[in-house]
């Protein structure tokens, strides 16, 4: 015992802390928010182990949060009875930042200014890090539920962390924030002021479904209401986008709220939110999916993605259901005829109000298409119920204004008379395919032409072969017919033809007339089957 290690920050985690100590984000107060959420989510832990594993010796008779402002000290410490931590999780867990695209954002914050940069680590979260915004020492007391030997940790914030054991630490975690100090005419932001912590609380934390007490006193100072169970009538936007911050780990309000009530054989309440910023890890593997799971208001799982399809991973929220096991695994949901008919109705809400933004507020449906629409375009493939829905709520560039959407309505009513079909290019980028001579003859017929840049477009377009019965059809593949364009008959051509594909046999399958050029004399296409240039060079990429 009494094991002392001091150990170095992961590179990346110094960075973060550097940029929080040096305190790029304005809004000091939500550290309190940050600690506060840590210790619910710990004690939603402990209730799901002790109900998973009833041998677990653990206290579960008063779980809550407790506050201590301590003015004399300068100290304020948050304290909760949850699941606490090991000395490994300790290491592991606040010592370093696992979240995938932490690189990416560093990246981001070296090249963006200090303004950007506040709301880019917001939109990252730093959670426990934050405290470093407004202390310049911080301690963590911890002990794992079931666990004897307890664990202190101590910071500075500036590269390394002292840890060692303890033996009498209580169940749970304490994390006492030595405060900086405060001017004389910042009493707002004096953290040491029992009044301050009070408001900061009720502020920001009010929903939180664990009682929220100030040290020596029983009555908890949050009114731990289900934000989703109230009428939408009484719930005001700035209610609803602290619950979205709380559960999405995002530090930006949301984008749009979606409040359903569903009565009836199955009864459930569901809160949902549209994020405003894609966060980092959304086209990654480990990208969260999925939104909380609750029955009856007891927080039962996160990230449960039996209740909504991996392309919406992006929607975060809450089901909180009336007739469901407490018990109930990921497995058993996967197969629940009830949650796949709550899922089905999740999925229509989502896509109507998407369809709502996109025709009544184009400017949101610009922001969230910017964001998330890679992703949607993924429900192509997954949802084929939908697809419909999803294709007209696509928005692509086209040939027509580089500075300009349309859609796949949009493209068919203004297209001229006489075109039949949806025309699209897919390629690595806008100028690539800008200086495809597969382009021409559409250009000198006034057709649009859709760009496809997104390496999924070149999957959806695969299986996607109409909108509204109108056939897609990529103008780099088969036959494409626009009418003759030369006067020659094709015959005066068979000697050049049959030379050239001799000449070129080692290289191409077939050598034909085209109708598709005006200016270039020739051009490769890809047979109506063949993959495209864009997805051969993936597939050669990833080494097949
Ligand atoms: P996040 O909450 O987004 O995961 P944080 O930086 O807030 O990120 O916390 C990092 C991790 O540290 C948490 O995921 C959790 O595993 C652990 N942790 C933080 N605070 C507590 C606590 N009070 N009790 C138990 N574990 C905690
Ligand atoms: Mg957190």
């Amino acid at each position: 015992t009494g094991r002392t290690e001091t150990l170095e920050f992961q590179a990346e985690t110094q960075a973060l802390m550097q940029l929080m100590i040096h305190s790029i984000y304005s809004n000091k107060d939500i550290f309190l928010r940050e600690l506060i959420s840590n210790g619910s989510d710990a004690l939603d832990k402990l209730r799901i182990e002790s109900l998973v594993n009833s041998d677990l010796d653990v206290d579960r008779s008063d779980l809550h949060l407790e506050l201590e402002p301590d003015a004399e000290a300068r100290t304020l410490t948050v304290r909760d009875n949850g699941i606490g931590m090991s000395r490994d999780e300790v290491v592991s867990l606040i010592g370093t930042i696992a979240k995938s695209g932490t690189a990416e954002l560093l990246r981001k914050l070296r090249e963006s200014n200090s303004a950007d940069s506040a709301e880019l680590i917001g939109q990252f979260g730093v959670g426990f890090y934050s405290s470093f915004m407004v202390a310049d020492r911080v301690t963590l007391l911890t002990r794992r539920a079931g666990e004897s030997t307890g664990t202190r940790w101590e910071s500075t914030g500036e590269g390394t962390y002292t840890i060692e054991d303890v033996d009498d630490a209580p169940q749970g975690t304490a994390v006492t924030l030595h405060l900086k100090p405060v001017d004389t005419d910042d009493q707002l932001h004096d953290y040491a002021d029992p009044a301050v912590v009070r408001s900061i609380v009720k502020k920001y934390s009010d929903f939180i479904a664990w009682p929220i007490r100030l040290a020596g006193s029983d009555e908890p100072i949050n009114s731990m209401k289900a934000l989703w169970a109230r009428p939408r009538a009484e719930v005001t936007e700035a209610e609803y986008a602290e619950f979205y911050k709380h559960v999405s780990h995002d530090w930006t309000d949301p984008l749009e709220t979606i409040h359903v009530k569903a009565e009836g054989t199955f009864e459930y309440d569901a809160l949902l939110f549209l994020p405003a910023r894609a966060p980092f890890d959304l086209y990654t593997r480990d990208a969260q999916r999925g939104v909380q799971l609750y029955v009856k208001r007891v927080f039962i799982m996160a990230d449960c993605e039996a209740l909504v399809p991996q392309y919406l991973r992006f929607v975060k929220g809450v089901v909180d259901a009336q007739d469901l096991s407490l018990n109930v695994s990921r497995e058993i949901l996967q197969q629940d005829r009830q949650i796949q008919a709550v899922r089905r109705r999740l999925v229509k809400k989502v896509l109507g109000t998407l369809r709502d933004l996109q025709t009544q507020h184009p400017e949101k449906y610009q922001t969230f298409w910017a964001e998330f629409g890679r992703a949607l375009k993924e429900g192509l493939l997954e949802d084929s119920a939908n697809r419909e829905q999803i294709l007209d709520l696509l928005s692509f560039s086209s040939t027509a204004d580089p500075s300009k959407l349309v859609t796949l309505r949009e493209y068919v009513e203004r297209r001229p008379e006489g075109q039949t079909e949806i025309y699209y290019l897919t390629g690595d980028s806008r100028a690539t395919i800008e200086n495809s001579p597969h382009l021409e003859a559409f250009r000198a017929k006034g057709y649009e032409v859709l760009v496809l840049t997104d390496p999924i477009d070149e999957v959806w377009v695969d299986q996607v072969t109409e909108y509204d019965g109108i056939p897609l059809k990529s103008v780099a593949k088969g036959q494409v017919d626009l009418g003759s364009t030369s006067a020659e008959t094709p015959a005066e051509f068979d000697g050049l033809l049959t030379w050239m594909a001799g000449a070129l046999s080692e290289s191409v399958k077939e050598v034909r007339l085209s109708t598709r050029l005006v200016s270039s004399p020739a051009c490769v296409v890809g047979d109506a089957n063949d993959l495209t240039p864009t997805l051969e060079k993936m597939y050669r990429a990833m080494g097949q």
